[in-house]
């Protein structure tokens, strides 16, 4: 079965309403469904370039299984170090 990416993480965040999972925003503690970055302020503070980043080397599923990519987590960095840059509250 093929599901794509944006129905996948739309059926988990349904389906998965218990979670401790917190926007990966320095500082926010808004709890969001851990198939998704962060809250949806935060996520649509960063830039769209880091945007389709992380949608690209993101897998369904890797919430999960605790195995993101090394070139997910290498634009996990990314998004940190261009937060540290441009975040003004
Ligand atoms: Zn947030």
């Amino acid at each position: 079965m093929i599901v794509s990416k944006t129905d996948y993480v739309r059926s988990e965040a349904r389906r998965n309403t218990t979670f401790d999972h917190h926007c990966h925003w320095p500082g926010c503690d808004k709890s969001v469904p851990p198939a998704m970055w962060g809250c949806k302020r935060h996520w649509f503070k960063l830039p769209l370039r880091l945007r389709n980043k992380i949608w690209a080397t993101y897998r369904p599923g890797q919430e999960i299984t605790k195995d993101p990519s090394a070139e997910y987590l290498a634009v996990a960095r990314e998004v940190q170090d261009w937060i540290g840059e441009n975040d003004r509250g």
